[in-house]
């Protein structure tokens, strides 16, 4: 049996992990489930899978997790510092689901178990890409990236020479606010913006996807897992969500990696790597696909992009300061106290504020130094709504 743990679990990606491992569960033995605010779901699901330990993010509803599990012989444990030990605890395969940077000690610590660790969290990638990288290496562990078009670009680039690599070709479907003017997104709101059209996810990414902050954060984790310089990563936008990316090699051959646009693709992939094995995704019908159409991203419209590069060319903490700005600003568009547009305004604002300065270009040493950035960044912006 392998032995799993899912961080995230009650989250989208965290729900249709558990719908693969459903369709084969003698295969699994579930050593940790975590979740946050849905205890509820947390404790049926660590009752289905008779999970070790069920870890709550938040300390104050350790007592509704435990009177949930009553009964059932699963431990139970609560806060950030739990989940990192729950983490901490072997397994051979891990997925890293939870949202945010909140995601990235658990992502660290399944990166020490020599196994597989199946990284949906692109924050990590974005924040730490070279201490979780070195991670991996150093133990052995085999990271498996589950963001579509990563797990697309992995796919693609498999067998081949990387010196024979050209270009990264991000596919993004534009969102809901695609053909809108910048006057129209001025004024839309946190459930306009949550409605993505083609894929199923949690509220915050489903957000980033409209403001292109998704596909943004997908290019600096782009830059981190295939080593490629930045001006290789293109994005285009592709609003069928059927080719979810492609690789062009130096001979001008494009190898694209298609399929429904369904994560559970992804997930299957890193579950059963390097093997292949069914899955419950609807399979492709190119009779009736109709047209698949490619343009450029405005970048004008969603300054998100742009903003991704040059924190990329700044390096060190820059990638920790981007996400954490992100996301303060995201919490307060949610919170409806600022615009949609205003969420850039924020991040450009305090990538280059000096006050961040010497943080910024400091290189990434330890995990505590990264989640420090991140806390000044977020202080930053959240000192000016
Ligand atoms: P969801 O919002 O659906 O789920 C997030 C999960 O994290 C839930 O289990 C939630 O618990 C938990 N959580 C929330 N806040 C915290 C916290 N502070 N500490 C610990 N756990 C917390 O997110 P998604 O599943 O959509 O996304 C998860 C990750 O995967 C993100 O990094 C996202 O970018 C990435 N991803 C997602 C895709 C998708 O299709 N959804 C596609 C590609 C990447 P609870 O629900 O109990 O409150
Ligand atoms: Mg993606």
């Amino acid at each position: 049996m392998r032995k799993i743990s899912i961080f995230g679990a009650t989250g989208s990606i965290g729900t249709n992990t558990l719908d693969l491992i459903r369709r084969d569960k003698a295969a699994y033995d579930v050593v940790a489930l975590s979740g946050a605010g849905n205890i509820a779901l947390l404790a049926v699901q660590a009752r289905e899978f008779n999970a070790e330990i069920a870890i709550t993010a938040l300390p104050e509803r350790l007592d509704d997790l435990r009177d949930a599990l009553v009964g059932s012989g699963i431990e139970v444990a609560a806060g950030a510092d739990a989940i990192a030990e729950a983490a901490a605890r072997k397994v051979d395969w891990g997925m890293s689901a939870i949202v945010g940077a909140a995601g990235l000690r658990a992502s660290m610590a399944l990166a020490r178990h020599g196994g597989v660790l199946a990284l949906a969290n692109k924050e990590s990638m974005v924040c730490a890409g070279d201490l979780l990288l070195a991670e991996c290496a150093a133990h052995g562990t085999h990271m498996l990236p589950v963001d579509s078009e990563h797990s697309a670009l992995f796919q693609a680039l498999n067998g081949e020479d990387e010196k024979s690599l050209r270009r990264l070709i991000l596919t993004a479907t534009g969102g809901p606010f695609k053909d809108f003017s910048t006057a129209e997104m001025q004024g839309v709101t946190p459930e306009q913006a949550v409605n993505h059209p083609k894929w199923n996810m949690g509220q915050r990414i489903s957000i980033d996807s409209a403001s292109m902050f998704n596909k943004a954060l997908e290019v600096i984790e782009a830059k981190y897992i295939f080593n490629c310089d930045p001006s290789q990563i293109e994005v285009v936008v592709h609003p069928q969500a059927i080719v979810h990316s492609m690789v062009e090699y130096v001979d001008h051959t494009i190898i694209a990696h298609m399929g429904s646009p369904d994560m559970r693709g992804a997930i299957g992939y890193a579950l059963h790597w390097p093997a292949r094995a069914p899955n419950p995704i609807a399979p492709l019908d190119f009779a009736n696909l109709g047209n698949l159409s490619f343009t450029s991203p405005d970048e004008a419209k969603f300054p998100a992009l742009r903003l991704a590069r040059e924190a990329l060319s700044m390096g060190g903490h820059a990638g920790a300061i981007f996400n954490a700005a992100k996301e303060a600003a995201l919490d307060a568009f949610i919170a409806k106290k600022i615009g949609f547009l205003d969420m850039a305004d924020m991040v450009e604002n305090t990538l280059y504020s000096a006050q961040l300065e010497t943080t910024r270009d400091q290189d990434q040493t330890t995990i505590a130094k990264v989640l420090a950035a991140d806390a000044q960044a977020r202080a930053l912006v959240n000192a000016r709504i």
